[in-house]
């Protein structure tokens, strides 16, 4: 049976329906579409550990800020759709934002507290409202048993497996590891973005998370000796402008004095006009 593409809310809840019904295991992977590697991981994954996959393709509106890159997000729906009926995806869900937003809609789904206190978060105020708002709704139309999300967005999965405990949604949150490009720089829809002198710099993201976790290895267990072996790779590479560059706690992301036990390094940082984050968990040596 080939891949289908749902539009509507209903459709969608019918279609998960009649699947719970028959007892079988429903996987979901939410996406923003312009689909890569890391998207497609997270994908074969999926499909390892279900009976039905549906991948969502939404650029979620409420996750931009005003000066944010909404509009000129890439969209390129029929290759994604291509690619996700060669791998073997059962539904492809793409609403409009007036289905999953109609007139009058009012509510937001927001997680509190340390999770949201630093990294993105003071950079992208509203950003992780809209993420968990657009999550939670498509948790409640595709009734998943389990959902994958990346890595390369730590934030958003503390943020979200938080969300999914408090709220006892019963969704089990898995997380595929960053796929990389050759030269390290972490797979985004957002490369494309890049011109050539920005696409030469970008992998300076991930040498300065190498160069932190060098420091490590090396022995400084301060933050701001990290911190500052990052700053090194990264200060001389132009276009790179760096927006934060964070050693924090890999479990509750709150800041750390001294580095112990599992530690995640994270850089945003601005290529240009694009912004693009990288993050490395550090198991830090006893
Ligand atoms: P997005 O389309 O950017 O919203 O991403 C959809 C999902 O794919 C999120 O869970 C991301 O964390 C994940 N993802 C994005 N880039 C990568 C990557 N390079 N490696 C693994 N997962 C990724």
């Amino acid at each position: 049976m080939g891949m289908v593409m749902l539009r509507t809310i209903r459709a969608q809840q019918a279609c998960s329906e009649r699947w719970r019904r028959r007892g079988l295991r429903l996987g979901f992977v939410p996406t923003m579409g312009a689909l890569h590697a890391g998207h497609l991981s997270l994908v074969a994954a999926a499909l390892r550990n279900v009976d039905r996959l549906v991948v969502s393709v939404f650029v979620n509106p409420i996750q931009f800020g005003p000066r944010e890159d909404f509009h000129r997000y890439p969209r390129t729906l029929a290759r994604d759709r291509a690619l996700l009926s060669r791998a073997g995806v059962d539904v492809l869900f793409s609403p409009a934002p007036a289905a999953m937003y109609p007139p009058g809609f009012a509510t937001r789904v927001t997680v509190e507290g340390p999770l949201v206190a630093g990294l993105c978060a003071p950079w992208r105020p509203g950003h992780f409202a809209g993420v968990t708002t657009v999550v939670a709704r498509f948790f409640q139309v595709v009734r998943p048993h389990a959902a994958w999300f990346g890595q390369k967005d730590a934030q958003q999965v503390a943020i979200i497996r938080r969300m999914t405990q408090d709220l006892g949604t019963g969704v089990r949150i898995l997380v595929g590891p960053i796929v990389r490009e050759s030269d390290g720089l972490a797979l985004s829809s957002r490369n494309r973005f890049l011109d050539r002198a920005g696409r030469m710099a970008a992998p300076a993201l991930w040498r300065g998370l190498q160069a932190g976790r060098a420091a490590i290895r090396r022995g400084e267990r301060s933050p701001a000796g990290v911190r500052a072996a990052m700053r090194r790779v990264l200060a001389p590479v132009s276009p790179v402008r760096v927006q934060y560059l964070d050693i924090v706690d890999a479990e509750t992301l709150q800041p750390l004095y001294r580095l112990r036990g599992r530690v995640l390094l994270a850089i945003a940082a601005f290529v240009g006009r694009t912004r693009l984050i990288d993050n490395l968990p550090v198991r830090v040596p006893r």
